[in-house]
């Protein structure tokens, strides 16, 4: 069996305390991001010589996509996966709510990658990403799923019921993605969108 020392490292954003994720492995120069808001933070801890491949969005509100633009300006390359709704919003300032900050951000790159519900997204040789769709805080909500990890931006944050009042948010999608993501974790550890990181004890 070959084991690929994959970790998670976690990047507590300015904006709103939002959660930005660094994926790294030492058998790899490649690193992969989930969410992304301060890039100054993310640049400090990623591992020297290491390239960003690719920007995994749980969803396209202001305070988890926030960052883009920089990314994009020091990783031309970088990938940036989200939902078909995703794709929308994140070229509008309106969709995205970012208007009602002081930098609106809408992103006018190329590299836009459309994931629905059972995508694969190899990360590693052995470390790959399948996709959950978890609409109901908002229609671009994915979460991420690895053997280890479990990505759930803001459809599930334990112990906190799922913002739905913002616009385009739908209370009954939003129960039933929680329920989809409790189905799902396991034995996984939860990366929520905001808050620690942690094991779901199962009763
Ligand atoms: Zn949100």
């Amino acid at each position: 069996m070959i084991i690929v020392a994959a970790r998670v490292e976690t990047i507590v954003n300015s904006v709103f305390s939002s959660n930005t994720y660094l994926i790294s492995s030492d058998e790899s120069s490649d690193s992969w991001l989930v969410d992304c808001g301060d890039m100054d933070k993310v640049m400090k801890i990623l591992p020297d010589g290491n390239k960003i491949r690719g920007l995994f969005l749980t969803h396209t509100h202001f305070d988890h996509i926030y960052g883009i633009n920089e990314l994009t300006r020091l990783f031309p390359e970088c990938l940036i996966y989200t939902s078909e709704y995703g794709a929308t919003a994140i070229r509008s300032s309106k969709l995205n709510l970012s208007r009602y900050h002081e930098s609106p951000v809408e992103y006018a790159g190329d590299k836009l990658r459309v994931l629905k519900e059972g995508d694969i997204v190899k990360l590693y040789d052995v470390v790959e990403m399948s996709v959950i769709e978890t609409p109901g805080h908002c229609p671009s909500c994915l979460s991420y799923m690895t053997d280890e990890w479990l990505f759930s931006g803001d459809s599930y944050i334990q112990g906190l019921k799922v913002v739905t009042n913002l616009p385009k948010g739908d209370k009954a999608m939003a129960q039933m993605s929680v329920e989809k993501i409790k189905s799902l974790i396991g034995h996984r550890m939860l990366f929520p969108g905001h808050g620690e990181s942690c094991i779901i004890r199962h009763n």
